[in-house]
């Protein structure tokens, strides 16, 4: 029996909110807390009506750490949930730390102004847990997230050894409109747009990250019951920690599929600067282009009705087990329409709210505990892929020759 504090009231906290309030024997109180309050009570309204469970709503600015601390010093919650942007991670961060309470995010810290994602500002932030005795859980969605704990649970259970991982995330879903994104434009241009990276251990020891141009490496991959993708090499926030936490590795890469009709909207639109993060000046008013074009496109939280087909992300992980080769894909599932007739979001806020909720379950019932700031490969992976497959995410190991 916990009482947490939700802040953010988008696609994805639709879902976490959703599957919060499914599991009541753990999240016994729930507060929804977004800049905009009416979209807050507007969830909350769906699960009184679907589930017949009370949510609490309220208004909170999350740019303001003032706000936030009266906030959580009203509700008293025993974790704070940041489900609104990553702009959002260190005030949040810093709110809990002043009031003493347990933090959790499903992606890491960018400063409004540089299209640049790093755990450094939010690692930094370690010691100042540990001082106030709280845990703080970076990246509980599903990339991060899941594909960390896919591969904790590779390097704790399955190999002796890890060398080469390979991180998938295909969405072939189809929500019928030339262009959308699937969640926050503004976080996924800048994310798609920006140069690739990948990080590689040599012979020698030498441990160095490679640069490419944005989604210059591609490479077509067979996803279990989706079929064949292009799927083009980009930099993803997990490699920083998975290339620090799992001993052994020599390399580690992530890919994502794109249609052909997102890359030639992405490329036109940052071709004539719409995708640019700097103001300009439009008949006397300031204006910052991607601002314009977020308030364009389809709000990705409404995607859930008309959008088809499914996702499949998972991990291709290389090593040793019992001094023998063993090459395995390790992933999940998921089908855009049965997502929506559970939580009435698509697959893509479903795969990310699901284990936002599991890694808040994992810190109230204490599987997972710890002072200071983690990363999700830090714990022992098993609880967690148990409520996987009990929460909506099961999940599938297959040999690859
Ligand atoms: P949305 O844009 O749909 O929702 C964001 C919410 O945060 C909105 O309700 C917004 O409020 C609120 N918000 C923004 N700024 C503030 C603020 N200053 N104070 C309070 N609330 C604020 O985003 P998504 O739901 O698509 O994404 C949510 C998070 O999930 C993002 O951080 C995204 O990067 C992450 N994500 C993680 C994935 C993973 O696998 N790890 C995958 C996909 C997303 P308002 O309505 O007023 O704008």
């Amino acid at each position: 029996m916990a009482k947490v504090l939700i802040i953010g009231a988008g696609g994805v906290s639709r879902v976490v909110t959703k599957k919060c309030a499914m599991n009541s024997d753990v999240f016994s109180d729930i507060t929804l807390a977004s800049r905009t309050k009416s979209k807050c009570d507007l969830i909350a309204k769906e699960i009184k009506d679907a589930l017949h469970v009370e949510v609490k709503t309220a208004q909170v600015d999350a740019d303001h750490i003032d706000e936030l601390v009266a906030l959580i010093k009203s509700v008293k919650p025993d974790l704070v949930m940041n489900i609104a942007l990553p702009y959002q991670d260190l005030t949040i961060m810093d709110a809990c730390a002043a009031c003493g309470v347990d933090y959790l995010d499903t992606a890491n810290y960018e400063h409004p102004d540089t299209a640049k994602f790093e755990y450094k500002e939010q690692w930094a932030r370690d010691d100042k847990f540990k001082k106030a005795g709280i845990m703080g859980l970076l990246g509980s969605g599903f990339d991060p997230g899941v594909t960390n704990v896919f591969c904790a649970y590779a390097n704790q259970y399955l190999f002796d050894e890890i060398h080469y991982i390979d991180i998938l995330d295909c969405n072939a879903g189809d929500h019928g409109y030339p262009f959308a994104t699937n969640f926050n434009p503004e976080i996924n241009l800048r994310e798609v747009s920006a140069n690739g990276r990948y990080w590689q251990r040599d012979e020698n020891e030498k441990r160095e990250w490679i640069e490419t141009k944005p989604l210059e490496i591609k490479m077509v991959w067979d996803y279990p019951e989706v079929g064949k993708k292009d799927s083009y090499l980009m930099y993803h926030e997990e490699m920083e920690s998975l290339s620090k936490n799992i001993k052994g590795l020599k390399r580690i890469r992530f890919f994502m599929t794109f249609g052909q009709s997102y890359l030639t909207h992405m490329k036109c639109l940052e071709n004539v600067g719409i995708l640019r993060i700097d103001e300009v000046e439009v008949d006397g008013v300031k204006v910052v282009p991607l601002h314009l074009l977020k308030e364009l496109l389809p709000d990705p939280a409404g995607l859930g009705a008309r959008t088809v087909g499914k996702t499949n992300i998972g991990c291709v992980i290389e090593g040793i087990k019992d001094g023998i080769k063993k090459k395995i894909y390790i992933y999940n599932v998921c089908d855009h329409q049965a997502c929506y007739r559970e939580t009435g979001a698509q697959a893509v806020s479903y795969t990310t709210g699901v284990p936002a909720m599991i890694g808040a379950k994992m810190i109230l019932e204490k599987e997972w505990s710890g002072k200071g700031v983690f990363n999700m490969e830090n714990f022992d992976a098993k609880p967690f892929m148990e409520e996987l497959s009990k929460q909506g995410l099961p999940w599938k190991i297959s040999d690859i020759d």
